[in-house]
């Protein structure tokens, strides 16, 4: 590593764009290329990505972004410190060793291919004893059915995984290997615990479960630390080689990104749907509102000494942003996604007309999955401000049930709610967050968490900065909501949203 070497490439590896963004020692973004790539949707319901494609888009962004440089001069490898991989979770690539080819398309996180094998598992009085193990919920959204899916479909697959001549991975797995020339071969706790085949309090890999899936042992790779350099980029990829000094699930390193380092400490995202975590310290805590217990990140330590490992719990929200999407290209309220604000300020209130945004269903805390859509209470005074408003609260509302469903879960009573994401810039959003919950809402100066806190992680392995103290110093305030309205108020208003959602229920199968 060269004494100049002072930059962070964190890669951020999402659902439809891979960026590449240089971190400084200061933790600022001095960079950025970002390119998409293609969705498949071969049928209904399923979602496919190439991994080759991935990894080739993955790549062109790395060199656009230090050919680019900063300040007019490319960056040149060697001034590059470590690199950071925060990526897409639960997508799943099954490729072969030798050749390095993927056998078939990544089968994306939303894919709902394996739905009959979940409700057959179901049907067997499985999902307890899975969520005992791993924290999750019985559903297609993770790895494990989707893995066995494969190895059930393509011929020959699953001989040739007994034999090891395979290799599984999520996405954090297939860019490590791709930048290491094959040579490593390795997941982390945050992004294993999404597999459905991770125990989470051992973080090994379950052998009942690898019987259950039916999934050779030989086809997983190593977990190791989600901080800690676990080898080098090849030489020849970018000029020089450079340590690999991270890998974490996207919404995991937002949570860093947003410094959540103790316990009690929650950050909720505002992107097409929100992604709620709650940092529940160095013990797993089990949801009885089927929320998700997860891995946040294990901190690699000196050889010889036992990695410290903080879990989280986690939720979402499916339509988040995306019912703002919905005023703007279902109703045509809008022009774009920011007019929103204008308009639902434009009143003073909703004058007692809710929408609850239950478009695919609702998730946690309720989870039906035939809830639809509603929008309730409208007179003849009723206008398109209204509706925009109260597609504003059914935003913040939905937060509010789930983070109640946290607090109960945990016997944690959050002080207060840490936000980032495209919406987050909505003050009147998080202002009414603010209220609904009856604590601060705190949105930080820089909001691109994700590729933040994958850097923090790097940069942590690799000496940039020598403990999350000092990380914490680099996290800033930008605006900070204060609760305006009292707790009667709240009480009313809650009351209020859970007689509309109580309507939305089941409407899609009477
Ligand atoms: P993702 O990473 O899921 O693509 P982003 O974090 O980029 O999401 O946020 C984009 C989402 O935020 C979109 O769904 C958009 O409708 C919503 N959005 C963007 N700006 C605003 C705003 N000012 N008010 C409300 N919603 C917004």
């Amino acid at each position: 590593m060269a004494a100049n070497a002072q930059y962070i490439l964190a890669l951020d590896q999402g659902t439809t764009s891979s960026r590449a963004i240089l971190v400084d020692r200061f933790g600022n973004s001095a960079g950025m290329a970002q390119q998409e790539f293609r969705q498949f949707f071969p049928q209904p319901g399923w979602v496919e990505h190439d991994a080759a494609e991935i990894w080739d888009s993955q790549l062109a962004v790395i060199r656009e972004v230090l050919s680019r440089g900063v300040d007019g001069k490319p960056v040149a490898a060697d001034q590059l410190r470590a690199i950071a991989i925060t990526n897409q979770r639960e997508t799943t690539v099954l490729w072969d060793r030798a050749t390095g080819k993927p056998l078939a398309n990544a089968i994306v996180w939303q894919d709902r291919r394996t739905r009959e094998r979940c409700t057959e598992l179901q049907a067997q009085g499985r999902a307890a004893d899975i969520q005992a193990r791993t924290g999750l919920l019985l559903d297609p959204y993770f790895s494990a059915t989707k893995l066995q899916w494969l190895l059930d479909t393509l011929p020959g697959a699953r001989e040739r995984a007994r034999r090891g001549e395979l290799a599984f991975g999520t996405i954090d797995t297939w860019l490590a290997w791709n930048l290491t020339a094959g040579r490593v071969h390795a997941t982390d706790p945050s992004n294993a615990s999404r597999t459905m085949l991770l125990d989470l309090h051992t973080l090994q890999w379950d052998e009942t479960l690898l019987e259950l899936f039916d999934i050779p042992r030989a086809l997983l790779p190593t977990v190791v630390p989600t901080s800690g350099v676990i080898g080098e980029s090849d030489p020849g990829l970018l000029g020089c080689a450079v340590p690999i000094a991270a890998m974490v699930g996207d919404q995991q390193a937002a949570m860093f990104g947003q410094a959540c380092f103790s316990r009690g400490m929650a950050k909720n995202t505002y992107g097409t749907g929100c992604f709620m975590l709650l940092n529940t310290g160095e013990h797993p805590v089990p949801s009885h509102s089927r929320l998700l217990t997860t891995v946040g990140w294990q901190l690699g330590r000196p050889q010889g000494t036992v990695p410290v490992t903080t879990y989280c719990l986690e939720a979402s929200v499916f339509m988040g942003g995306a019912t703002i999407q919905w005023l703007r290209d279902g109703l045509g309220i809008i022009g774009s996604a920011p007019e929103v604000e204008a308009l639902a300020a434009s009143v003073p209130d909703v004058a007692d007309t809710y929408l609850v945004p239950a478009f695919t269903g609702l998730g946690a805390p309720i989870w039906d999955s035939d809830a639809r859509a509603t929008l309730i209470g409208m007179t003849r005074g009723t206008t398109r401000a209204h509706i925009a408003r109260a597609a504003l609260e059914g935003i913040a509302l939905q937060v509010v049930d789930v983070f109640d469903a946290m607090q109960r879960d945990s016997g944690i009573a959050l002080a207060e709610l840490r936000v980032d994401g495209g919406a987050s810039k909505n003050d009147l959003l998080m202002q009414m967050q603010a209220d609904f919950l009856g604590i601060p809402v705190v949105r930080p100066r820089i909001t691109e968490t994700t590729a933040l806190g994958a850097a923090y992680l790097a940069g942590l392995a690799t000496e940039i900065w020598h403990d999350t103290e000092s990380i914490e110093s680099h996290w800033t305030e930008e605006r900070r909501f204060e609760p305006a309205i009292t707790s009667d108020q709240r009480e009313a208003k809650l009351d209020r949203w859970h007689q509309a959602v109580e309507r939305s229920e089941g409407w899609a199968n009477p």
